[in-house]
């Protein structure tokens, strides 16, 4: 049980670990930090005895992995595998979204064998462990959130920004794909069945007091999402932006952290940056959380590369979080392989992002220095995955045999240097 949240603990001034340790992880000053979580443009995860993670504004991109079963696939030791690779490869964050087998287990299990903060989304558990909307009640819901808190999850989505008049809204507007967020279209499912208006909104300062009480970080759940590019912004999507504002505002005076989830799945690549310009701008620079965006629909089996140049996009344009997409998407849920690409997608997404925010980094003018040099370890060391770079070059290997004897770097090098004057 916590007395103060970090939010209210930086609205003191006072001091505290966790604060500390983001300002040296993110190499920003102690005050930057603390105004930032004071203002709700930054979000402190915690996990107990595992290092905190910041995410937010004038902070570096971070990414989520998603794993967990679904109610068609339930090999829990596989979905256990993929929550190490995808921390092994540069996950910030999981997200367990476990619909099948014992979800408790499961998630027991996942945090037995990570150290990143983890999210989960609670109806996604309510409705699988009633199997149907209708027998889902209120307090399941809020029970769950309890129980997976004293789990010691570190974040939750809850898609509380939307109202029963949007859901009716959503009929009207013409999309080719409706409504493809899933804890969304859960909960809209659960007020058609129940004949009511959203439960997370209505009963959103009871779930506030659930999280404040151990800190852990709401996501506010982005069900109005378009689900192809040429589902363009409607009604229902301004309507959901504005009143996720109005939420994190509420949450944040309360002392809940904040993460707003917006503008993706699927944006013309043309819209990306003006519309997390506009996200962050209506949400008060609010972290933004953004899945994908896949900038493109036809790249089928490899969404995972069309999605990284839209995150790398949206990061650019200053979006603080991505959730990594992987080549099963749309088609399976991904195996152990499908994971590692997707998040190391995401992780050059996120580099390169940041690079447009912050200019290039010192990661890459060492690389190059080692490349030049061919040396081959110390530049492995440095990839974003040096197991795929050492894949490819075989260790007795002394050359890049691209162009071999004919190397345009090992040709001009004496030239270069002056030496064949
Ligand atoms: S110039 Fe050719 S051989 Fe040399 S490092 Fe580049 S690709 Fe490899």
């Amino acid at each position: 049980m916590t007395k103060n949240t970090l939010l209210e603990l930086a609205k003191e001034n006072a001091q505290n670990k966790q604060i500390e340790i983001i300002a040296k992880l993110e190499n920003r000053p102690l005050e930057f930090i603390k105004s930032q979580l004071t203002k709700g443009e930054i979000v402190i995860m915690t996990r107990s005895n595992k290092p905190p993670l910041g995410i937010g504004t004038g902070l570096t991109t971070k990414i989520n992995a998603n794993i967990g079963t679904s109610s068609d696939c339930v090999h829990p030791k596989e979905e256990i595998e993929k929550a190490e690779i995808a921390e092994k490869y540069g996950a910030d964050t999981i997200s367990d979204l476990s619909m099948g087998g014992n979800i408790d287990q499961i998630r027991h299990e996942i945090l037995k064998v990570t150290n990143s903060p983890l999210t989960t989304v609670p109806i996604y558990q309510a409705v699988a462990e009633k199997g149907a909307f209708k027998d889902v009640k209120l307090d399941d819901i809020l029970g769950i959130i309890q129980k997976q808190i004293n789990q010691g999850i570190s974040s939750v989505v809850i898609h509380a920004g939307f109202t029963k008049k949007m859901l009716e809204e959503l009929r009207d507007v013409g999309r080719i794909m409706g409504m493809v967020s899933k804890g969304g279209a859960l909960t809209a499912a659960w007020m058609i069945e129940h004949e009511t208006e959203n439960p997370m909104l209505e009963n959103f300062d009871e779930i506030l007091g659930l999280l404040y009480d151990h800190d852990v970080v709401l996501s506010l759940g982005n069900t109005m999402r378009s689900g192809c590019i040429h589902d363009i912004t409607d009604g229902p999507q301004v309507g959901e932006v504005k009143l996720n504002k109005k939420l994190a505002m509420r949450a944040n005076k309360l002392g809940v952290q904040v993460i707003v989830e917006g503008m993706g799945g699927h944006v013309q690549p043309a819209e990306i940056p003006g519309f997390v310009k506009h996200y962050k701008k209506v949400t008060g620079n609010r972290p933004l959380f953004v899945a994908g965006p896949l900038p493109i629909d036809v790249a089928v089996g490899y969404d995972h590369i069309a999605a990284s140049v839209g995150g790398a996009m949206a990061s650019g344009a200053g979006a603080d979080y991505l959730c990594y997409i992987t080549p099963a998407e749309h088609l399976n849920l991904p195996n152990i392989n499908q994971v590692r690409e997707g998040v190391v997608a995401f992780k050059i997404a996120a580099h390169i992002g940041d690079a447009i925010k912050y200019g290039p980094s010192e990661r890459d003018r060492d690389l190059a220095e080692y490349r030049h040099k061919q040396d081959w370890d110390a530049q492995f060391s440095l990839a974003l995955d040096g197991d795929r770079a050492r894949e490819l070059h075989p260790i007795d290997q002394k050359i890049c045999t691209m162009c071999g004897r004919y190397c345009a770097l090992r040709i001009m090098e004496n030239y270069l240097k002056g030496e064949n004057k």
